[in-house]
């Protein structure tokens, strides 16, 4: 059977900007056949996401995340429809996902590597398993509970760099459900900052590329900052960190203004900013959401329940056709994104 696939084209470099170049659309085939065990699924949605792009590297910088290979074809989480099934729980007919699903129209994959899904769970909105209900979801839930130490009614406020992004946007409305009584966002057009205070119950939002952060932040945050989410690192966190209260926490959710150089993860503080956060004691510790999956099932399930009652309102920036995969990637890491970045490959 012919099929259309992305393969990664040529790297970026490990200090290059990535571009859609460094990924191409070809022909090619699967079997005919379905085996034992296996189903036929047709892909329907596909996450972009800014780890990838460690993935365009030889060496990734991480144990957990596999290199992309030269002219094959490349892979993340994804969601699908079963068109044919050898395996004994699947039909045809269920949507399923998984979080290395090829970047192809149709493929032949082991029953045992899918998830079904459950669309009522999300009123039908099957790409929210991709984003709001699904990792990126669990993402905000999980680093705020297992790192934020937010607890209501002790008056917290809350700052989320790339806030009007996939995680930040559901991060700073999960402050809120989980107790912050102050939530400030920083995001990189007027656009998104409107949207973070009008539609998703910021207080309010920073234009980090326009004005002063530093004097914002103080402006927004007369009584300190005492959770910051950072999902960028670089001279926007050196500022937050700046002004965080004594016994305040970071969570360390990723550093996307560093992935095009080539330092380690986590990327060390500046100097002086690692002796505020020592002299007042905030704590940065390492977050992986892949390390908390016994927690996945139940935190599905509120993540769902907030998105059906309305608590947690969702965006998502659909870009149509698997061709157009490379471009949304580079428009995503050039801030061209608000909430998830998804591609739709097959109606
Ligand atoms: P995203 O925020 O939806 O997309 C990236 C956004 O980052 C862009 O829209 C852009 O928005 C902003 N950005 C890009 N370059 C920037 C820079 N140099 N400085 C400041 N902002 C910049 O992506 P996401 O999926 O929600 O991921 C957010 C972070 O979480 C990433 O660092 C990702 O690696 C991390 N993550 C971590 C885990 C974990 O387990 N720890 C899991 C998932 C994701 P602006 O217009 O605001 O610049």
């Amino acid at each position: 059977m012919i099929i259309q696939r992305v393969v990664l084209n040529s790297r970026p470099g490990k200090n290059g900007v990535p571009v859609a170049e460094n990924f191409r659309l070809e022909q090619s085939t699967i079997a005919d056949t379905v085996q034992a065990g296996q189903v036929r699924v047709k892909t329907l949605y596909l996450s972009v996401d800014p780890y990838m792009r460690c993935r365009m590297n030889e060496d990734t910088g991480s144990d957990y995340l596999q290199p992309w290979q030269l002219s094959e074809v490349a892979d993340g989480g994804g969601i699908g429809v079963v068109e044919e099934s050898k395996h004994q729980s699947l039909s045809k007919g269920d949507f399923v996902t998984s979080f290395t699903w090829p970047w192809q129209t149709e493929a032949i994959l082991d029953g045992d590597s899918l998830q079904k899904l459950v669309p009522q769970l999300v009123n039908g909105r099957l790409s929210y398993f991709l984003g709001a209900a699904g990792i990126t979801g669990l993402t905000a839930l999980l680093g705020i509970r297992e790192k934020g130490h937010v607890s209501a009614g002790a008056n917290q406020t809350m700052v989320v760099s790339g806030a009007a992004g996939a995680c930040g946007s559901l991060a700073g409305q999960i402050g809120r459900l989980e107790g912050c009584s102050r939530v400030v966002g920083i995001a990189g057009t007027d656009e998104k900052c409107s949207i973070l205070v009008q539609e998703m119950g910021f207080d309010a939002a920073i234009n980090y590329k326009k004005g002063e952060v530093a004097k914002q932040l103080r402006e927004l945050c007369p009584g300190g900052v005492d959770v910051y989410f950072d999902n960028v690192g670089g001279d926007i966190s050196d500022t937050v960190i700046s002004q965080m209260n004594q016994n305040s926490h970071i969570i360390l959710c990723g550093q996307i203004s560093q992935y095009n150089k080539d330092v380690p993860y986590p990327p060390p503080l500046p100097t002086d900013i690692e002796k505020i956060r020592k002299e007042r004691n905030i704590t940065r510790e390492r977050f992986l959401v892949l390390n908390y999956m016994d927690k996945q099932e139940a935190s599905v399930l509120q993540l769902c329940q907030w998105i059906q009652e309305g608590k947690l309102k969702v965006r998502e920036t659909v870009v149509e056709g698997l061709a157009n995969i490379g471009a949304a990637f580079q428009s995503m890491m050039n801030g061209g994104n608000i909430g998830k970045q998804i591609v739709s490959v097959s109606k």
